[in-house]
């Protein structure tokens, strides 16, 4: 009997997680990219050490992903992070857990862990097609712009795993929307998420401090702070604790054209405590001097906390002013470059199986989907676990 045939479009997390588990169910997978090469994406995030997920209890894990959470919890509880630990240690990829909870190889790259599923993909008999981008569906079959021209292939199933349009040459650059759109299927308007914000840093602020950290600060905006760092940029502000606010700041911007970051850059000590280490006697020093021998303030904190005004030399004042820096933002940095992307496929665009209500025997999965989550491995983990997840109701749709 002829095996049954899948066509996997995306050659990312979710799609080659999903050309696993189909080709290990006897199904016949070909997975089409554009890219002349596979994972890319997957590989850049290899570039900053590869978070595979987060250690922290599964009911604290499913709410990072917000609105999404209750559509993705069957998925995510058919593949855990245990799940995803363990597979990356059956592809011989020693994992640990980082002092945050977060999970990363040991090699803290992608490209080890990439080769040994590629060699695997290759043993289970998974074909790829590489420099084919998908260009939509003429008479019922999907068709490719390859190097030899146009071609038509009509699979049994497909499932579509064609990434969010964050970092566009890695390959994903979000021209399924139009697509779908075109076939009736819902989409959110895709935007950066786990990205940076723009600044109007006066000039001497931003020659003499892009590139420096601000470290173990507390970050606020709308009643919600986190703790972490963030770096200064030439266009404004990015890094961890702005990303896990991002989406709330997006939001803010898109809402009132400006949102406000308020910065504590001495969260564990309490007003008293840093107004009597103020009032020491300064001596000769300036006050910048005095700043950096009582409280240990780095220069690119000193002068942010001159940015907004100039600093009175008033114990109570400058105290307050460490706890309280506040930076208007005034746009969201593009999805050129931001890490993640929100919006996508409409969940009340698939069914519970994940199928295209508009498009039976299409299937999604990945970051096209509409959720969004801060970074810290919940990325990846949704990718994974929907690519898994596809393939599984794939697979038994199509009596493989
Ligand atoms: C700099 C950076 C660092 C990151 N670090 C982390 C991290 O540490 N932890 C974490 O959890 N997440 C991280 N991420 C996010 C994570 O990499 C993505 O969420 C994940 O790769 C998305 O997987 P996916 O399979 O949905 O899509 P993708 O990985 O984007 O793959 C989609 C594939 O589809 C192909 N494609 C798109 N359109 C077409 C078309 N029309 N025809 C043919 N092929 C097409 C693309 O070429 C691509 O290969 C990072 C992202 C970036 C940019």
């Amino acid at each position: 009997m002829e095996k049954p045939v899948v066509a996997v479009i995306g050659a990312g997390p979710a799609g080659l997680m999903a050309a696993e588990l189909l080709s290990a169910a006897g199904v016949a997978v070909t997975v089409y990219d554009r890219m002349p090469s596979v994972g890319r994406k997957l590989l850049m995030a290899g570039r900053g050490g590869l978070n595979l997920t987060h250690s922290e209890p599964f009911e604290q894990f499913v709410s990072r992903y917000g609105q999404a959470a209750s559509h993705l919890r069957p998925m995510l509880e058919a593949f855990p992070p245990s799940a995803l630990v363990a597979w990356a240690n059956a592809l011989g990829i020693e994992t640990f857990i980082g002092s945050s909870g977060r999970v990363f190889p040991k090699a803290m790259k992608a490209s080890p862990l990439l080769r040994a599923w590629l060699a695997r993909l290759d043993r289970q008999g998974v074909q790829f097609r590489l420099r084919h981008a998908w260009r939509g569906w003429k008479d019922g079959a999907l068709q490719f712009r390859a190097p030899e021209g146009d071609i038509a292939v009509a699979p049994d199933a497909t499932l579509l795993a064609l990434g969010g349009a964050s970092w566009p040459r890695l390959g994903s650059t979000g021209d399924w929307t139009s697509i779908l759109a075109e076939q009736g299927v819902a989409i959110a308007p895709l935007l950066p998420a786990n990205c940076g914000f723009c600044v109007a840093w006066s000039d001497i602020f931003r020659v003499r401090f892009a590139g420096q950290p601000l470290k173990s600060a507390q970050f606020g905006h709308g009643g919600r702070s986190v703790r972490g760092e963030a770096m200064v940029t030439g266009y404004g502000i990015e890094g961890g604790a702005i990303y896990a606010l991002s989406a709330a700041l997006r939001d803010a911007i898109a809402k009132d054209g400006q949102a406000v970051l308020d910065i504590d850059l001495r969260p564990d000590q309490s007003d008293e405590h840093l107004v009597r280490k103020l009032s020491k006697s300064r001596g000769k020093d300036s006050l910048s001097n005095h700043l950096r021998k009582t409280l240990n303030l780095s220069p690119v904190e000193i002068n942010l906390m001159r940015e907004s005004a100039e600093l009175s030399p008033d114990p109570t004042a400058l105290s307050h002013r460490i706890k309280n820096v506040r930076l208007i933002l005034t746009g969201t940095q593009g999805l050129d470059r931001a890490i993640s992307t929100a919006g996508g496929i409409s969940f009340d665009a698939v069914d519970k199986n994940l199928m295209l209500k508009a498009l039976p025997r299409v299937y999604a999965a990945g970051e096209m989907l509409d959720w969004e989550a801060p970074t810290g491995g919940y990325l990846l983990q949704a990718c994974f676990a929907t690519g898994a997840f596809a393939a599984r109701t794939i697979a038994a749709r199509i009596g493989a």
